[in-house]
């Protein structure tokens, strides 16, 4: 086509206003809130790009098949369809639904993991990795070393490490269970991994006789990375190339609340079908009969339909520039982002921005919440406020290795003008960098203390 830019590639049936706040009110909303943006109301927010986390919008198709959705305790016509989608996107025996993620790592872990054991994995996002420590196991982060360097530009910064995957596997023995390898990898900055990668860990799976599981929650986002980047890939679709990631697997989780392009849900698939009846048996005890797994009827047709939307080339080149183009208008602006963007979201170094707050001023924090009131934009910190914790006795407190703020992008959610307008409210923070002011905690919980923790502005 002649035409440079990128549109939407749909257009819009049902709409939701936003609410309009003035600066005043957004001060005395986020005053009211502890300086926490988890703790503010949805309605206080113009731009929500806290998570992509079943935060999308559904297709016309997905609404349709709502309708259709049957609420038969057992055996439901609803199940049978999510069954075969499931079923042909991964080629997987057993397809277990359960009501997100994190329920089928819970599952999966319970039948698998034990204490003292090691589970690899490129980065384990935050709830796998709650859950593998659950099971009194190690949850061992081997990214390869682009994937550490926040600026570096490399195609697929998301791969294992996969000398340091031999390494483990080779020393462990038996106390590693089982191999994981997130696509796209979320905590690493939504990077892809190439299929070489993946490849490479069946080959050393096979070689140790370990099972390989994927956490897929955005294997068509990494699909698309591969069709553009990895080279004799790009004449195959990336329905194609998810295929076959899938098919160099044993089994995998995935939260269908981001690639599933639905609001709720996830499931567990596997071939092993001594696992796999152990992991029914869990569900039953706690999510629900093996036809429904903590979801409603309607949930599974609508995720049916989304399984097969999320793969669709026009879909997913808009999804992926419109990651880039924030990006861009965030380089523009003379802020530094992870390089390159990731699918799903742009990470900015806050770090870098804010350099005249030392970490323990929490600068992560204090872009984020500047964001929000320049502009009413909410994005999430990913800095000391998340990782760091109070030292011990006196001890300095411990600080992350980086200070970034992550803005996810909802799916088919919103528009350019409404990115444009965020990439406006970047800049507008940008030019002012130096005169935001650090932040320190008042009140904190022992435990994951950036969802509730309260917080107050250090005086200019
Ligand atoms: C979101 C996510 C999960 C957990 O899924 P939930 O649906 O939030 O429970 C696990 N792994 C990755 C990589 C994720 O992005």
């Amino acid at each position: 086509m002649p035409q440079r830019t990128i549109i939407e590639p749909f257009r819009i049936k049902a709409v939701e206003p936003l609410r309009f706040t003035t600066r005043a009110e957004r001060e005395q909303a986020l005053a009211a809130a502890g300086y926490n943006l988890f703790t503010l109301h949805a309605d206080d927010v113009l731009i929500d790009l806290l998570t992509d986390s079943g935060t999308g919008a559904m297709s016309s198709e997905q609404w349709a098949a709502i309708m259709r959705g049957d609420e038969s305790y057992a055996g439901a016509r609803s199940f049978d369809r999510f069954h075969a989608a499931v079923s042909e996107l991964t080629g997987f025996a057993h397809i277990i639904p359960t009501h997100q993620g994190r329920a089928a790592e819970r599952i999966l872990f319970g039948a698998m993991v034990s204490d003292g054991d090691v589970v690899p994995n490129n980065t384990h996002f935050d709830t796998t990795r709650a859950n593998v420590e659950f099971q009194g196991a190690e949850a061992r982060d081997l990214v390869c070393p682009e994937g550490r360097d926040l600026q570096l530009d490399a195609p697929f910064k998301g791969n294992i490490d996969l000398d340091a995957l031999e390494r483990t596997l080779a020393e462990e023995g038996d106390r590693v269970p089982l191999v994981l390898v997130t696509i796209t990898n979320n905590s690493g900055g939504g990077q892809p991994v190439s299929l070489e990668n993946l490849r490479g860990v069946r080959a050393l799976c096979d070689r140790f006789e370990t099972p390989f599981i994927l956490d897929a929650c955005r294997f068509a986002e990494n699909a698309w990375f591969v069709h553009e980047r990895e080279a004799g890939q790009h004449d195959r679709t990336p329905r194609e190339i998810a295929e076959e990631a899938f098919r160099l697997a044993d089994g995998c989780t995935i939260s269908l609340k981001k690639d599933g392009l639905a609001n709720i849900g996830g499931v567990l698939a596997l071939n092993d079908t001594e696992v796999a009846a152990r992991c029914r048996d869990d569900l039953i005890l706690t999510e629900g009969f093996p036809t429904y797994g903590g979801l409603a009827g309607r949930d599974l047709d609508a995720l049916a339909v989304g399984l097969t939307e999320v793969t669709e080339p026009d879909y997913l080149r808009y999804r992926v520039r419109t990651a880039a183009y924030l990006a861009e208008k965030a380089w523009d602006a003379g802020v530094p982002t992870v390089r390159p963007p990731g699918g799903h979201a742009v990470y900015l170094d806050a770090g870098a921005l804010l350099s005249h707050l030392p970490q323990s001023a929490l600068p992560a924090q204090a872009l984020a919440c500047e964001l929000y009131l320049e502009g009413g934009v909410r994005g999430v910190e990913i800095g000391t406020l998340m990782f760091g914790r109070p030292g011990a006795d006196g001890a300095p407190d411990e600080v992350a290795p980086h200070e970034l703020v992550r803005l996810a992008l909802p799916r088919r959610t919103y528009t350019q003008s409404h990115v444009d307008y965020v990439g406006e409210v970047i800049a507008a923070v940008a030019a002012r960098a130096e005169e935001i002011p650090g932040y320190r905690i008042v009140e904190q919980p022992r435990w994951l203390r950036h969802f509730t923790a309260r917080l107050a502005p250090m005086a200019g």
